[in-house]
């Protein structure tokens, strides 16, 4: 019954307030990870795209504008890596403050209460435990210029990760899964990449995934979606992990 009734709220949803055609063609041209889908999923990530701007608030700050095409494409990056866990994921926040640009955030850092970022000054991302995703739009503009970024997925990692309590790399894994096998997968990732830091190497990765264990799974969440080609070549049972954890097979 439960489901009947959720499944007709959905397509209410669905038919009063549809992604038009063109808006929806704009953001898969747009958004790299979403191009890359077949149909099917394509169709799926549309549904959860207008479920997403249904459901959250997007909150434009200081002048900015954003118009439909501007919504659209945000929610269509932030569905991305729920395309196969579903919108429920993302219960229990309802606001995305956005920014023209990179914020400075007027508060005492703090992180104790489950607040993460992304620099300890100016900011292009930033999720609450319980509270908004906070971005600068134009760094959202920017995702697709650097090969393997994508601030929008990173905020979004932050969010599923925190789904069990504080940000620490460990987002509610799926029943099969094996939290030992995630463990050993990303901390030996992260010692060959300290090691690979400490002698000067190039990282096959943003080296800020090395601030702590939240910000590398975000990191490893955005390389997997932008360039995942690159991660299962350099980090191979990071990879795996997440096709197990995001049950996709990006390539
Ligand atoms: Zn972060």
């Amino acid at each position: 019954m439960f489901n009947k009734i959720r499944n007709w709220r959905v397509r209410r949803i669905l038919a009063r307030h549809p992604i038009a055609e063109s808006l929806w063609r704009d953001a898969l041209q747009r958004c790299t990870p979403a191009r890359r889908l077949g149909a099917s999923d394509q169709a799926t990530l549309r549904v959860l795209a207008t479920l997403f701007l249904d459901g959250k608030s997007l909150e434009p700050v200081k002048d900015l504008q954003l118009n439909d095409a501007d919504r659209v494409l945000l929610a269509t990056h932030a569905c991305v890596p729920i395309l196969k866990l579903g919108i429920d994921w993302y219960d229990g926040w309802h606001s995305i403050i956005v920014y023209p640009d990179a914020f400075m955030p007027r508060r005492p850092q703090m992180d104790a209460a489950g607040v993460v970022h992304q620099t300890n000054s100016v900011l292009t991302g930033e999720a609450w435990g319980r509270g908004p995703v906070i971005l600068s739009w134009a760094d959202v503009l920017n995702i697709g210029q650097a090969p393997g970024h994508n601030v929008v997925i990173h905020e979004m990692a932050h969010k599923l990760d925190m789904l069990n309590g504080a940000a620490n790399g460990f987002p509610p894994l799926h029943r099969r899964m094996d939290r030992r096998v995630w463990w050993k997968a990303l901390s030996s990732a992260w010692d060959r990449l300290h090691e690979a830091q400490r002698n000067g190497a190039d990282l096959p990765m943003d080296p800020y995934a090395l601030e702590s264990p939240a910000e590398f799974f975000a990191v490893a969440s955005e390389q997997f979606f932008e360039a995942p080609a690159s991660l299962r070549q350099h980090l191979p049972d990071v990879y795996r992990q997440l096709t197990q954890f995001y049950r996709q097979h990006p390539n």
